[in-house]
């Protein structure tokens, strides 16, 4: 299984069975928007697939609910900078729920680790990677040669970043560790004075408090390459003088609204809570899994309506194959091209997670059951069986066809079917009508083919 590393431009054979993965987590200002759901969704489909795949993941992810835009946030809607971020943390946990995002085995808070912060700090200092000024303590980049590594940057174009401007900084590229403030603001007291901690060192003691000094994969949108990761990296490297921090780096592309990235400062963005309301959540999941997690993604209405047909095909999929007649049949033959289907898929994956291919696999799937429906060969039970749960099982995998629990047709609908089938056949179409109608009501939602009526769940 490989995986692509921005730190070596490479994609890297994974080596180990137990894994320890760090995603970096939302700062809970406002409501989340689609751009994080694609990041999030992205993450929730690696570690699904890791898991799949036997590995032993440990999946944290951290919240900063300590940062200047909560503060401002707060200061904007006259509140208390500490209620805004339990607010929006609690609307980012509903909207991961709704998303059915729920491969994460710990998220941890910024506030609740401001000892491990200062003590990560205090070690910087002692070691003199850090300084301390009037307004606080900051990293000093010039010790720490590999500065630039991950985000391919020499000292030269290093220096055109204007990062945190403050005078009293020895470069201009340091960057903060402690933000002595006023008692008066958010704040903690520390043995640098009363203040906050910067959002990169949150990160890496958080980090290291679950995960150690170094752990096997790190992520994030591509916005984080730099500065932030790199600053993870930097005091993590410098703080236990073992090397890498991490070993796989991963990055997902954007979420793009005519060519820029759904942000909130750019106000182009839509919240997760009004997607999920007009496409519900495996339209979005289906949308971002037919892109690599590593590309960019263009925001498309147009695009996520035909993502709801090419779902409906799935759906549609599972009753045309349920409508297959049953009888006896070469089972080797279907179990062959089955495996062979399955074995594309996985191969799909264990190669950087390329679900757009390993959604293809899936399609060769649907294929092969409409090619038995066409033409009318009937398939025995087993080989029902295999293709259906082979086909739940890849889609499980991306978050899909999981509003199918009573997708087996029940007694109820099959005897209303019949029923508007004798009533069609003696141009009783009012009866007809009236049938499907009632059918529709129960989400279910006829077509008539040339082999002969095919129901489908109305999404
Ligand atoms: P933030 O709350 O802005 O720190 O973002 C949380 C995570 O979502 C980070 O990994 C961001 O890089 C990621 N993210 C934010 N906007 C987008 C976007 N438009 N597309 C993809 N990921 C994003």
């Amino acid at each position: 299984m490989k995986i692509f590393n921005t730190m070596t431009r490479e994609k890297e054979e994974l080596s180990k069975k137990e894994l320890k993965m760090f995603v970096c987590g939302p700062t809970v200002y406002d409501n989340s928007h689609l751009g994080h759901a694609r990041t999030y969704i992205a993450y929730d489909i690696i570690a699904k697939y890791l898991r799949y795949r036997q590995f032993d993941l440990f999946f944290l992810v951290n919240i900063t609910d300590v940062d200047d835009k909560i503060i401002n946030r707060a200061a904007e809607m006259k509140k208390d900078p500490k209620d805004i971020a339990i607010q929006f943390e609690k609307t980012f946990m509903d909207d991961l729920e709704s998303l059915r995002i729920n491969n994460i085995d710990k998220f941890a808070r910024a506030s609740e680790h401001i000892n491990e912060i200062i003590d990560q700090i205090q070690r910087l200092l002692k070691k003199k990677f850090a300084y301390e000024t009037r307004t606080g303590v900051y990293f000093d980049i010039t010790k720490f040669p590999d500065y630039g590594k991950l985000s391919h940057q020499n000292t030269e174009e290093l220096k055109k970043h204007r990062i945190e401007p403050d005078n009293t900084k020895k470069h201009a590229q340091d960057f903060s560790l402690w933000k002595r403030r006023d008692a008066s603001e958010l704040g903690w007291d520390s043995p640098f004075g009363f203040g906050r901690p910067g959002w990169h060192i949150e990160d890496t003691a958080i980090s290291e408090k679950y995960l150690g000094s170094r752990y096997d994969i790190h992520g994030g949108a591509i916005d984080l390459i730099f500065p932030h990761h790199e600053a993870e990296i930097a005091q993590m490297e410098s703080v236990s003088g073992k090397k890498p921090i991490v070993s796989l780096w991963t990055h997902t592309g954007f979420l793009l609204v005519n060519g820029e990235k759904m942000s909130k400062s750019l106000g182009n963005f839509i919240t997760i809570k009004d997607a999920l309301k007009k496409h519900g959540p495996e339209v979005l999941r289906l949308f971002f899994s037919m892109s690599h997690y590593r590309s960019p993604i263009n925001f498309d209405e147009v695009n996520l309506k035909q993502t709801k047909n090419t779902l409906e095909t799935l759906y549609n999929a599972l009753s045309v194959l349920e409508s297959i007649g049953k009888g006896k049949d070469s089972g080797k033959e279907i179990e062959s091209e089955v495996n062979r289907i399955k074995s594309a898929f996985i191969g799909h994956l264990d190669d950087d997670f390329n679900t757009p291919y390993a959604i293809s696999s899936v399609f060769e799937l649907v294929d092969l059951i409409n090619k038995y429906a066409s033409t009318g060969k009937k398939i025995s039970a087993d080989s029902k069986n295999l293709i259906g749960s082979t086909l739940m099982e890849m889609c499980g995998i991306f978050g899909i066809l999981k509003n199918n629990a009573n997708v087996k047709i029940t007694e109820d609908v099959k005897k209303l079917v019949s029923e508007r089938e004798t009533a069609r056949r003696k141009k009783d179409f009012k009866k007809a009508d009236t049938i499907r109608k009632k059918l529709e009501g129960m989400g279910i939602v006829l077509e008539d083919t040339k082999t002969g009526v095919r129901w489908k769940r109305k999404l």
